[in-house]
């Protein structure tokens, strides 16, 4: 197994050039800053204004988190349903879980009205409990779904068997609407799309200031009316607004294809997108080529500084699969890649227009592609047409003053890994909010 994101492998070969650096000094009416899918949709929404937009990307398109993700669409990034319910009641659940709920159907519109090849597979999602707690989370999923008027399936432990060739799981809850995808082949074409439209497009150009209406890079500058920043891992030198965010580490790993016997042994009948209910889990699902996509993490390495290149997690991983799957323990895994994705202490995005700025527009902390996909979208349109928008409320949700457990103020004491690990902890299993 070697260190390397298998979505850049799957670019090599397509025919897709490098747009070139920002040099020299340019006007814009909008600029966004970072080019994941936060800001890939951000840009799709600007492109029909009929103004001048730019986009400015630090590495490629896709290039950080959206481009080395496992491509799960699911709305169950990290919060389930039942979290969200106890936080916030039933309605501000059903609010809540329509943002990935669009955000899937903004990435699917895209995807098929340009006719993307992303590897676009329908896969219903299956969360497996684990243990006696597991099978408990998966019961309080199925009474908030149902409660909802959403539709799912359960499986017992004695039913899994049927759908899944596994028995180490206490029970499973199914739900469709869900895709999986290469996203870093969505990014690139999304780029192609953005060009043809007569977008201005910038790769290998970080964003190093922002001053009043300016925007800098190592080699250029761009003015501009509005800017909208949907940067990853941003330094407080660009923003205080950096300190609402954090990082959590996970690994992926590929197998070699797998053959038609193994896919059965896995999935008997239909083949589905997996994650267990351990608080650091396992997930993992077939890309459209058979191939054995598989991540996950570790408590101790979650919130560590520095992306790890080592295969000491990714191989623990790997063998609680094989233990999970002894049918498939001769599967070969042949590449590995670590990430980390920014979190904001409560696993909601924070999105904001600054205050002393009004210009100045940031969407940060998504966890998860399609949160990602409309908070973009939603800042867009916000900024292009305020007055005909008839959800400002999420703005609400995602102030930067909404209630945490631990401030920003005891990282000092804490240190930041620890602040963010209790506050994760505290919104998953803890949080009650109805303030807002
Ligand atoms: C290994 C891994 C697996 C994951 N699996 C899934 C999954 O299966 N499903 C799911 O929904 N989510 C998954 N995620 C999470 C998901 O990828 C992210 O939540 C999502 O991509 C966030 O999108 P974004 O646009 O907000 O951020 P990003 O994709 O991080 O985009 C931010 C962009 O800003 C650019 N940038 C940063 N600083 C600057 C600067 N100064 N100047 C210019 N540009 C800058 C970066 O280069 C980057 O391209 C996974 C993440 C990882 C790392």
């Amino acid at each position: 197994m070697f260190l390397q994101n298998w979505w850049y492998t799957t670019l090599l070969g397509v025919q897709q050039p490098a747009s070139p650096p920002l040099t020299g000094d340019h006007e814009a009416d909008l600029v966004v800053v970072g080019a994941g899918m936060a800001g890939i949709c951000a840009a799709l929404r600007a492109m029909q204004s009929g103004r001048r937009v730019m986009v400015v990307e630090r590495n490629i398109f896709g290039g950080s988190s959206t481009g080395k993700s496992a491509g799960f669409l699911t709305p169950d990034s990290e919060l389930e349903l039942s979290q969200l319910m106890r936080r916030y009641g039933a309605a501000g659940a059903k609010d809540l879980w329509s943002v990935p709920v669009r955000g899937i159907e903004l990435i699917l519109a895209t995807a098929q009205e340009h006719g993307f090849s992303c590897d676009l597979n329908r896969q219903d999602s299956l969360y497996l409990g684990k243990g006696s707690s597991g099978a408990e989370a998966v019961r309080e999923e199925a009474e908030s779904r149902s409660a909802l008027g959403f539709e799912s399936t359960v499986y017992s432990k004695e039913e899994l068997p049927r759908v899944i060739g596994s028995d180490a799981y206490s029970g499973g809850i199914r739900y469709s609407e869900t895709w999986g995808i290469d996203a870093l082949r969505f990014a690139q074409q999304a780029k192609r799309v953005l060009l043809d439209h007569g977008v201005v497009v910038h790769e290998s150009s970080e964003v190093v200031e922002i001053g009043d209406h300016l925007v800098r890079t190592h080699l250029g500058s761009v003015r501009a009316a509005e800017v909208i920043v949907c940067a990853d891992k941003l330094p407080r030198s660009l923003t205080p607004h950096a300190d609402n965010v954090f990082h959590a580490q996970t690994f992926l790993s590929i197998s070699e294809p797998l053959g038609d016997r193994e896919v059965m042994e896995m999935f008997p009948g239909d083949r589905f997108q997996c994650w267990d209910s351990d608080l650091v889990y396992s997930y993992f699902r077939l890309t459209g080529d058979n191939r054995l996509l598989l991540g996950g993490g570790s408590a101790p390495t979650t919130f560590s500084l520095q992306a790890l290149q080592s295969t000491r997690v990714i191989n623990r991983v790997v063998n609680g699969f094989r233990n999970a799957f002894p049918a498939l323990s001769r599967v070969r895994f042949v590449q590995y890649w670590p990430g980390l994705i920014d979190t904001t202490r409560d696993l909601l995005p924070t999105v904001l227009r600054d205050e002393k700025s009004p210009w100045l527009h940031f969407v940060l902390g998504c966890v998860g592609l399609p949160w990602a996909a409309f908070c973009g979208d939603f800042a867009a349109r916000h900024v292009l047409d305020p007055g005909n928008q008839e959800d400002h409320h999420y703005y609400h949700y995602f102030r930067p003053t909404r209630p945490f457990f631990v401030p920003l103020s005891l990282e000092g004491l804490l240190g930041k890994p620890l602040v963010f690990a209790m506050n994760n902890a505290w919104a998953k299993y803890v949080q009650v909010d109805r303030t807002t």
